[in-house]
């Protein structure tokens, strides 16, 4: 059998629950569940309930954007844990470029996530990635490495084989210009490397679409995409899958 393909649909902060409820509509027309295809949706949190129930009848994984460490207490504006799983939230996207740089969450901000993700029983889809001037300066791979090595440094080798991780190089998220399929290749397999365990899923994200997603999805050390823009419409996010099939 070919190799199996994670579609995860980031749709960062859009889709209200009326939209969800509606995209489901659409997309339980059109999907296809297929052996090799395992195809996830992250809503906003005010969206979580209505995802579940669209997923859910699917049979499509969801999860969260973001969540704080700590169980409860004085953290206003967050959403614990407990919070999730009450939903059904099994999957959690961490370290999002937009969470790293627009919100200012450090490594060590992440690293507790991802432990705390971990320590009950849900898994972490763990981003990280260069910024543009990184990767002209010849800095890829050290900010790679420290945002890699901080998330996972704690970890037991079961731990750091139960994370998701997503290769989004900053310059390529929501630009219209994907990395190259040789650029991601190289990344993916580095990390594959350093993260020390051949089988770990590893994604690429950054403007994957219909119209690059076979080069990209081919790639020996690619396990799949994490998609912003085109997972807002089930059309555009299905195609990345046929469009590698084909
Ligand atoms: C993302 O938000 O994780 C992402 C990859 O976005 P886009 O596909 O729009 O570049």
């Amino acid at each position: 059998m070919s190799k199996k393909i994670y579609l995860y649909g980031n749709w960062k902060m859009n889709m209200t629950a009326a939209e969800t409820k509606k995209f489901f509509d659409e997309f339980s027309g059109v999907y296809k569940p297929a052996d090799d295809l395992e195809v996830g949706v992250f809503s906003p949190f005010t969206s979580l309930w209505a995802l579940a129930e669209g997923a859910k009848k699917c049979n499509v994984v969801f999860g969260a954007q973001n969540v704080y460490f700590e169980e409860k207490g004085a953290f206003t504006g967050e959403v614990s844990i407990p919070m999730l799983k009450e939903i059904g939230v099994k999957y959690v996207i961490l370290g999002h470029s937009e969470r790293r740089h627009i919100f200012g969450e450090s490594d060590e901000m992440i690293a507790k996530k991802v432990k705390a993700v971990l320590d009950a029983g849900m898994i972490p889809v763990l981003c990280y990635g260069e910024k543009l001037e990184e990767r002209e300066s010849g800095n890829t791979f050290t900010v790679m490495e420290r945002q890699l090595k901080s998330a996972i440094k704690d970890l037991t080798a079961d731990e750091i084989s139960k994370i998701i991780y997503a290769y989004e190089p900053v310059w390529a998220i929501g630009t219209g210009k994907s990395a190259t399929s040789e650029q991601a290749q190289e990344v993916c397999e580095w990390s594959r490397k350093l993260i020390a365990n051949p089988n770990v899923v590893i994604l690429y994200g950054g403007s994957v679409k219909g119209s690059n997603a076979k080069e990209l999805l081919s790639m020996k050390d690619i396990d799949g995409a994490l998609v912003g823009g085109a997972s807002l419409k089930p059309a555009s996010f299905l195609e990345i899958y046929t469009a590698y099939k084909n």
